[in-house]
């Protein structure tokens, strides 16, 4: 491929992304699938989110509500859409990449005190926008374009010094360096049997009413949009006929990086930015061979996945993707199902597991499910069926075996009962120092980001990986309490993999199961469409062999 590189030059190009009518329109899919097209037309791209909300990161955000906390490589805790912005692109991100208005604020507010605006008065413009355009222009290095997504919907008080901040940015670095790109919804009104365009004229003008006028418009839509209706949208928001691209649902977002190529929105950006033409054609033959592969899919697996955020297909966003990256890559579909850990107990999980073929355990905080969780392991463990613990998942395991194999009915993690006899989970401190009672603080003290492993010889996972050493992302604060790994060990259980650093157990599995492995990491989040995840692989693998292996005794 053509390399590229423009930051020599001094100037950055930055696209910002904002989105009306209604929020969930996908911006974070837009966003890194604008990103993979324009790293595959040879340009050195990144993402990056500026969220409206308080909080300095999401990290202490419930899942349910604001979808999963994606984990970055140097341990920042931040919205899923990070998770998008990776999946799609080649490099991954960092902690400056995930901006808060509580960030932005506690920055302002820490300079106040240190007294480094002396005599002014501190105000939104232009201390907290400048502080903004700080952080965006902090990104880049080494890069051509920064896209920059802002989060919430035109029209909130909350994102307006986001929007100020991008408007001046056009100022500070120059107009040919800026693209806006707005993203909007077109409802289609059954009755009328006509696709609206009004309240994306709304939706431009209130873009307008700030300062912001969009070079590109991106309408999602149930439907393509028709000729007419681009003119018509062109016409009434002062964006070019060609420049209102049209996006309608897809079956696979994996499709967008094509769906924006057709449009030629890269060409359009690059006429902006008043680039060279390429040498080479854009190349997105590795995103046409994926989205070939999706379409040839036979049926595969049934694969329950147990948790307790059951309404919210965000929740387990990155795990899901995980699973279906590693899906195309075998060229099977995976029927995916959340399970209600806490509808699972004794008396139902026979029947809630008799159709599944792989039961994944997810991650998680708090003890509401945990019972029910440890149902499921027990269920997979004695009916042989592949479990793949992750995080909780593997702490909940070695729960199960410690009360069931090992026979100590009160075995637990201190994170649901401070008092157990035998804390097979525990803190790292209170390994040394089990002073009980002290309250757990919420921030900081969580082992995050990425650590390196080194996985046992001749064990499961070192065969998955095909490798001794690996590095992988962790969230949490417990860890396996190395006093109860003797007695585990010699009933049958492994400790496969451990951290680098302190030898902490990162990864268990059992001998004398065909599937059965946990890690204390998320592996999910190193799994990229282009770039499956062998241990997702590994446990569909199996979960399809028990499939197969299913019907031929039913027939
Ligand atoms: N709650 C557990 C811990 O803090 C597991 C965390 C997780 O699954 N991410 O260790």
């Amino acid at each position: 491929m053509n390399n590229l590189v423009f930051h020599d030059s001094l100037t950055m190009h930055y696209i910002f992304i904002t989105g009306g009518v209604v929020s969930s329109l996908g911006k974070g899919i837009i966003s890194g699938s604008l990103g993979a097209l324009l790293e595959a037309s040879g340009f050195k791209v990144t993402c990056m989110k500026l969220d409206p909300y308080i909080n300095v990161d999401p990290g202490t955000m419930s899942p349910q509500e604001h979808g999963e906390v994606y984990v970055t490589e140097d341990g920042a805790e931040t919205d899923l859409d990070l998770g998008h912005y990776e999946r799609f692109l080649k490099n991954n991100l960092r902690k400056e990449h995930s901006i808060t208005s509580g960030q932005v604020y506690a920055d302002v507010i820490e300079r106040e005190r240190r007294g480094d605006y002396l005599g002014a008065t501190v105000q939104v413009i232009p201390h907290i926008t400048d502080q903004i355009q700080n952080k965006i222009e902090a990104v880049g290095e080494n890069t051509d374009i920064v896209l920059v997504e802002v989060g919430g919907t035109v029209g909130d008080i909350e994102s307006l010094p986001f929007l100020e901040a991008i408007r001046q940015m056009r100022m500070r670095v120059g107009h040919k360096n800026v693209v806006y790109i707005h993203l909007t919804l077109l409802p289609y009104i059954k009755t009328a049997g006509e696709m609206k365009t009004k309240p994306t004229q709304h939706s431009v003008k209130e873009m307008r009413s700030i300062g912001i006028q969009p070079d590109i418009l991106i309408c999602r839509a149930e439907r393509d949009l028709m000729e007419q209706e681009r003119e018509k949208i062109g016409l009434f928001t002062n964006v070019p006929t060609r420049a209102v691209i049209s996006v309608a649902d897809v079956d696979s977002i994996y499709k967008i990086p094509l769906v924006l190529a057709k449009q030629n929105v890269d060409k359009q950006v690059r006429d902006h930015f008043q680039l060279p033409a390429q040498d080479k054609p854009v190349d997105l033959t590795a995103w046409e061979a994926l989205i070939a592969k999706e379409r040839e899919m036979t049926p595969g697996p049934r694969i329950a996945i147990v948790g307790k955020y059951i309404n919210s297909k965000d929740a387990y966003k990155s795990l899901i993707e995980a699973v279906k990256h590693a899906s195309i890559t075998l060229g099977k579909e995976t029927h995916i199902e959340i399970i209600d850990a806490e509808k699972i107990s004794d008396k139902t999980v026979d029947s809630i597991f008799a159709n599944f073929h792989g039961i994944i355990v997810a991650g998680g905080f708090g003890e509401r499910g945990v019972e029910g969780k440890i149902q499921a392991i027990r269920w997979a463990r004695e009916q042989n069926r592949p479990f793949f613990g992750i995080c909780l998942g593997m702490q909940l395991a070695v729960v199960e075996y410690s009360r069931n194999v090992l026979k100590l009915p009160d075995a637990n993690s201190t994170e649901f009962d401070i008092n157990t006899q035998n804390p097979v989970i525990c803190l790292i401190d209170e390994l040394q120092n089990r002073s009980d009672n002290e309250p757990v603080h919420m921030g900081g003290t969580m082992r995050l980001g990425t650590g390196k492993d080194h996985l046992s010889p001749g064990s499961k996972i070192h065969a998955v990986y095909q490798a001794s050493c690996i590095a992988e992302r962790h969230r949490h604060r417990y860890e396996v309490n190395p006093d109860y790994i003797e007695p585990l060990e010699a009933k049958g259980f492994m400790v496969s993999g451990r951290s680098d650093c302190h030898g902490y157990v990162d990864v268990i599995e059992l001998k004398e199961h065909p599937w059965f492995i946990g890690c204390q990491f998320h592996p999910e989040f190193n799994s990229k469409p282009l770039v499956p995840h062998p241990l997702f692989i590994g446990f569909l693998q199996e979960a399809y062999k028990t499939k197969t292996s299913q019907s031929m005794e039913a027939t």
